[in-house]
């Protein structure tokens, strides 16, 4: 033992218990063994963060609770059996989908796996969807890096992939009028970061582009380059758009093993067969420590950082105009920007997130306790808004490593491994300026081996669909005209029509289930969240993709929602087996 895993090792023994063991591996820190608590799972992991090693691995269980493995897919097929590619990617969120698209530029095969039934079912659809201007992040951090890098990007990748984008600007609101005077010491960082535009609005000032924010507020300062859009719809773009330049994607389909010969990966093995990739890109959020050690080159740790947030009726969405962040910016340690209120690019208002550690990575539930106290938190800040207003509510888990920076980087010890983890908040912002780098690793080792090329023909523009209620009227009638489905409306809350589930069904990477329509059409997503168009929808997708209505989905297989026809039972119950 070093002196330095010693002294942690004294530190561990006094603060927690001596039940843990600490040991140096490569160039990390491994942490074993049993403690009461969670809470003192990550404290140990806290307290093992050095710079001088790369990483925590901590590996400490908690006596008597048991954490569920990965959920798997309910399928089992051939579908990829003995595949050769040169670049597999794992994780079908915003970061596998964004570097999907970057690759789809060179001459080379590229297969996305995910094991969900669409993109972005885990943190890519499960976030406020701020392209955050990147104050928060520590100077000197790749979050910092990538976030101002990434926030500038996205007004020509927005448009390139005709994903509605909104800089509406983001404001820290103050309730103490002497706090103006910390300007200077954000201005400050804000210089160290990159970002560009900070200034101080007195309340007048802020009342003047928020007129319904609480009397209390005596301040803000305002980052103007702070925008909004759909994270799911971003991701999916992404996506598709790597699909038409020749990317392959295969859903339902889970990475459980590796096989290396040498320093390198030769094989990996899933669901559907195993393929033999060149290089291989670790992007699996919650699940990229998981990854990274079957890899055999696990140096972090996830631990889960769960969040939480309400959704409020549009009708309400008149009330705010922008983003107003609560600050926590001034806590020290803080381990995330605070929460707030969030004008969603589609005109909700959200409030939240919240953050707190907890052992499970896939738990999506929300909790009522925690939702209240994000409402009690920040409704205040426009008094107007209740809790009466919410829609819904929804949990989405943060990929944290110990150490609390990204990691974008090729593997140390593994020649055809580039590991893209701990992609918590802003991951979404940061995810183009990320892609561009990874492009950039995985070209270079594939580089070592043939002569890659660009393609000539690459092609950065996707078409959306249609958005019809976002129309003029002329431009509807032509549409309409031109394709009558168009023109039946099937989600009445957010006025979604026919057309636009059809051709979300048709898309380059189907909609196979009623969220999946959900995602990419917002049926379902109003008020009366798919009560009265969830049997439409399901209807639709039944005719369109020929499934069965019995095999029509929630969120994939096990999701079923037509168990059997009810009349049927009781024609069976008077002897009759006819169905009506
Ligand atoms: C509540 C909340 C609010 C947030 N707000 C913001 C925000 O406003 N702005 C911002 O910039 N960031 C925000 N973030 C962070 C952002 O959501 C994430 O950084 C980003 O979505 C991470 O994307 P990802 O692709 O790395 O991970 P994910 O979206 O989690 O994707 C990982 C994928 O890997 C797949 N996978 C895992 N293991 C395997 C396996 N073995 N085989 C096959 N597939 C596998 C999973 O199914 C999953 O789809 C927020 C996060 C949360 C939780």
């Amino acid at each position: 033992m070093s002196n330095l895993s010693d002294k942690i090792q004294r530190k561990l023994n006094r603060k927690i218990s001596r039940n843990i063991t600490c040991r140096e591996w490569r160039c990390s820190i491994i942490l074993e063994g049993k403690v009461d608590t969670w809470e003192d799972v990550y404290l140990a992991g806290k307290l093992a963060v050095n710079d001088k090693y790369k990483g925590v691995v901590n590996k400490i269980e908690v006596e008597g609770l048991d954490i569920p493995k990965i959920k798997k897919p309910l399928l089992e097929d051939k579908y990829l059996l003995d595949k050769e590619i040169d670049v597999l990617i794992i994780g079908g969120g915003v970061i596998g989908s964004s570097i999907a698209r970057e690759l789809s530029k060179w001459d080379i095969s590229v297969l996305l796996v995910d094991k969900e039934d669409d993109l972005a079912m885990h943190a890519s659809s499960r976030n406020d969807g701020m392209i955050h201007p990147g104050l928060a992040p520590k100077p000197g951090t790749k979050k910092a890096y990538y976030n101002v890098k990434g926030n500038e990007m996205h007004t020509k990748i927005t448009e390139e992939l005709d994903v509605s984008f909104k800089r509406t600007g983001s404001r820290i609101v103050f309730y103490n009028k002497y706090m103006r005077f910390v300007t200077p010491i954000i201005k400050a960082r804000a210089r160290h970061n990159g970002v560009k535009g900070i200034k101080y609005l007195n309340a007048d000032e802020l009342r003047k582009e928020e007129p319904d924010i609480s009397r209390d507020i005596t301040g803000a300062i305002l980052m103007p380059s702070a925008g909004i859009l759909s994270p799911y719809k971003m991701t999916i773009a992404f996506a598709e758009n790597a699909v038409m330049n020749g990317v392959e994607i295969s859903l339902n389909t889970i990475v459980s093993a590796m096989e290396k010969k040498e320093d390198k990966i030769i094989s990996v093995s899933t669901n559907r067969g195993k393929i033999y990739p060149r290089v291989v890109i670790n992007a699996a959020g919650a699940f990229s420590d998981e990854i990274a050690a079957m890899a055999d080159d696990q140096f972090f740790t996830i631990h889960p950082r769960k969040g939480e947030a309400i959704l409020l009726d549009k009708k309400k969405g008149n009330l705010l105009n922008s983003i107003l962040s609560n600050p926590a910016l001034f806590k020290i340690k803080n381990t995330s920007k605070g929460g707030g209120l969030v004008k969603t690019i589609e005109g909700n208002v959200l409030v939240g997130p919240n953050a707190y550690e907890q052992p499970y990575k896939e738990d999506f539930t929300t909790n009522k306790n925690s939702i209240d106290e994000v409402l009690k938190k920040h409704l205040t800040l426009v008094p107007k808004l209740s809790s009466m207003d919410a829609i819904t509510y929804f949990a989405g888990i943060r990929a944290a490593t110990y150490e609390e920076d990204f990691i974008v980087e090729k593997s140390e010890h593994v020649k055809n491994l580039v590991h893209v983890a701990g992609i918590q908040s802003p991951g979404l912002a940061s995810a183009p300026a990320i892609a561009e780098d990874i492009e950039k690793m995985a070209i270079e080792i594939l580089s070592e081996v043939n002569d890659v090329k660009k393609k000539s023909n690459w092609n950065p523009i996707r078409k959306g669909i249609p958005k019809l209620n976002l129309m003029e009227y002329e431009k509807r009638n032509e549409l309409i005209k031109e394709r009558p489905d168009y023109g039946e409306i099937v989600c009445r809350c957010e006025e979604v029509s026919k057309g636009e589930i059809i051709d979300a069904i048709n898309s380059l990477v189907p909609a196979t289930s009623i969220d999946a329509i959900k995602r990419r059409t917002r049926a379902g997503m109003g008020r009366c969240q798919s009560g009265f168009c969830m049997p439409l929808v399901a209807k639709i997708l039944e005719e369109e993709s020929g499934m069965n209505m019995e095999n029509v989905t929630k969120k994939g297989i096990g999701s079923e929602i037509i168990v059997d026809e009810t009349k049927k039972h009781r024609i069976e119950g008077r002897g009759k087996h006819e169905s009506l």
